[in-house]
């Protein structure tokens, strides 16, 4: 069994969006306790490389060759060690679940979403190989629209996906930006 019933939903996205493949370098931002990070391992296989970051401990695996981190993403160290940890191959995927600590006030909920959310989209600028997918969980609200345009420049598309498994909780849906591009892709094209 997984950890999380959350694991469903990144078996959701890949089934959706073919995100991940054996042999993959993914690191996943927000990973504890650890349903995502099973659900790579099983998808890259052991050839493939699983790099898993939380504020929270994540318990090792007995069955999954995973490399885990406790560290916060909004701190230049953590970003420091996963760089070093992904090496100059860069990584095929870098997937976000992290959520804010809820506090129930809507527009605060999802203006610290999206400051997740963007420091995820920072570090997946710096970790990508070219050609690299992205995906990300963000809150619904104001600030929604300029995010996903800021994504979509970086990338040759994106979608917002709610995958069944979230539905019935909340305003997260979540971004998946496929084809990371180190030039900015031009509008209208
Ligand atoms: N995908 C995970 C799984 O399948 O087990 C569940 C992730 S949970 C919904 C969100 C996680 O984001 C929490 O464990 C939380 O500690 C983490 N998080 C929130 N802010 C963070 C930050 N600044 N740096 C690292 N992790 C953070």
């Amino acid at each position: 069994g997984y950890r999380a019933r959350s694991a469903y939903k990144l078996k959701q996205l890949d089934e959706e969006a073919a995100l991940l493949g054996p042999g993959d370098t993914v690191v996943d931002l927000g990973a504890a306790p650890g349903g995502w990070l099973q659900v790579a391992a099983e998808e890259v296989g052991e050839g493939g490389t699983v790099v898993g970051v939380d504020l929270q401990r994540i318990d090792e695996f007995d069955d999954h060759d995973v490399e885990t981190l406790r560290g916060d993403m909004t701190e230049e160290r953590t970003r420091h060690y996963l760089r070093e940890a992904v090496g100059e191959g860069g990584a095929d995927v870098v997937v976000s679940d992290m959520a804010p600590n809820m506090t129930g006030e809507y527009h605060l909920d999802h203006a610290r979403s999206v400051h997740l959310a963007r420091q995820a989209l920072d570090t997946a600028e710096e970790l990508l190989a070219p050609g690299g997918d992205f995906v990300v969980k963000v809150f619904q609200g104001e600030d929604l629209d300029a995010f996903r345009d800021d994504v979509a420049a970086s990338f040759q598309y994106v979608r917002t996906v709610s995958p069944p498994a979230s539905r019935d909780s909340s305003s997260e849906v979540y971004l998946v930006a496929k084809g990371y591009t180190t030039s900015p892709v031009a509008e209208g094209d």
